[in-house]
């Protein structure tokens, strides 16, 4: 089995409803169980601005799927739930990322483990601390903990545990 932190995140209506779903498209695979999720962030974007905020959760999963094999399902499940590659870290419906991958550095055209961007956002730093902390980054020999410590606090201060106010 393999140790796998995966990174999702959607900023089109209905939001929680495509992480649900994304869940379960992931949680139908039969080579992957889902073992913690950390709770659902509201973030405002990074990058390209205007756009509405983003929902962002993390998840802990065993798999049987190879690298490659994980990022085709990924991009299967993108592609399922609608997205459309218009603007580069644009509106999206899901975003799925691969953010560690056993304690594996992988560098190919299509896939780097670790995610080369993790390390700047603390919309995936937030909720992999929260439950991930001590696991130790491959590619800079640091826990996730002392990652996160090196962000500014005005970065951290935008990542905001989200309640769904519709069903509470
Ligand atoms: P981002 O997630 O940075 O906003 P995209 O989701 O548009 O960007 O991904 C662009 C490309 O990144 C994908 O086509 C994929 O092949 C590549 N990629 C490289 N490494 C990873 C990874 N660790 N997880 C997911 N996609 C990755
Ligand atoms: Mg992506």
């Amino acid at each position: 089995m393999n140790k796998v932190y995966l990174a999702l995140g959607t900023n089109i209506e209905p939001r929680d409803v495509h992480l649900s779903e994304a869940l379960n498209l992931l949680e139908a695979n039969e080579a992957i169980v889902i073992e913690k999720r950390s709770s659902i962030y509201e973030t405002a974007p990074v990058g390209y601005l205007d756009q509405a905020e983003f929902l962002n959760m993390v998840i802990k999963v065993q798999t049987l799927l190879d690298p490659l094999a994980l990022l085709d399902l990924c991009q299967e499940i993108e592609n399922k739930l609608g997205r459309k590659r218009e603007i580069r870290f644009g509106p999206r419906t899901i975003d799925l990322d691969i953010l560690l991958y056993n304690q594996e550095n992988i560098k190919e055209d299509r896939l780097m483990i670790p995610h080369p961007r993790m390390n700047e956002r603390a919309f995936v730093l937030v909720p992999l601390a929260e439950i991930a902390a001590d696991e130790v980054m491959p590619n800079v020999d640091r826990t996730v903990k002392d990652c996160l410590t090196e962000l500014p606090a005005e970065a951290i201060e935008t990542v905001i545990k989200w309640t769904n106010n519709h069903t509470a």
